[in-house]
């Protein structure tokens, strides 16, 4: 069974950990760069993107990674972890300093940070996503076709580039409390070749076939 990592510096490792051994993966908690020697996929989780991308420069785990995703490693990044997988921010925080934020990169998108925030912190919602319907595993909605989703201060995705697959979208247009004048479709979920990023958290809600579809990907089955 592939060996996945968690990149376990901040956010909420263990559900995905959880996911990913119900999937049929082993996982290891990753903190230090020797600690992805090995490893065949990696999760990075929800959490802080701040906190994660100083976190990951001070334990020295940035570079080793930056190099890893840019040598193929597939890696899943779900909500900060999306952020953390973006190749640009719209909106980055700034430190103290006045240095914006940075991220490891690899997925040729431009993200919105705590996108949904002024219509609403924080949702849940069944959205379709096609994708899934031919991954085993548990559904968290009662059409398969759907997956529910949870987003808590949940960035989006306006901009993809020509190899991004997007695999799910909210619609904005119609939302209670909706002020985005552009009324459009937000992507929400997005595959690049061996990258996948979702703006909300399956770990939390049972849906399963995520993971499972990581993992297919970490097997070359996807
Ligand atoms: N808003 C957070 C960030 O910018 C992400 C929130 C989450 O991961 N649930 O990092």
């Amino acid at each position: 069974s592939p060996l996945v990592g968690v990149l376990a510096l901040q956010g909420d490792v263990a559900e995905h950990q959880v996911a990913l051994q119900a999937g049929g993966a082993a996982t290891r908690r990753i903190r230090r760069p020797e600690d992805l020697k090995g490893v065949d996929g990696l999760v990075i989780p929800g959490g802080e993107s701040t906190a994660i991308d100083k976190l990951s420069r001070a334990f020295g785990v940035a570079e080793p990674l930056r190099a890893l995703i840019h040598q193929g490693l597939p890696v899943y990044g779900s909500c900060a972890g999306m952020i953390l997988l973006a190749d640009e921010i719209a909106d980055p925080a700034c430190n103290a300093a006045g240095e914006p934020q940075q991220t490891f990169g690899g997925l040729d998108v431009t993200v919105r940070r705590n996108a949904f925030g002024r219509q609403v912190d924080s949702f849940e919602e069944e959205i379709p996503m096609p994708a899934l319907l031919s991954v085993p595993g548990e559904a968290s909605a009662a059409d398969p076709a759907n997956v529910r989703a949870v987003f808590i201060r949940a960035p989006w995705i306006e901009r993809v580039g020509s190899d991004v697959e997007i695999l799910a979208s909210v619609p904005l247009p119609g939302r209670a409390g909706n002020d985005d004048a552009a009324q459009v479709d937000r992507i929400v979920a997005v595959r690049s070749g061996n990258l996948l990023a979702t703006s909300f958290h399956p770990e939390v809600t049972g849906e399963r076939r995520i993971h499972r579809l990581f993992i297919q990907m970490i097997k070359g089955d996807a």
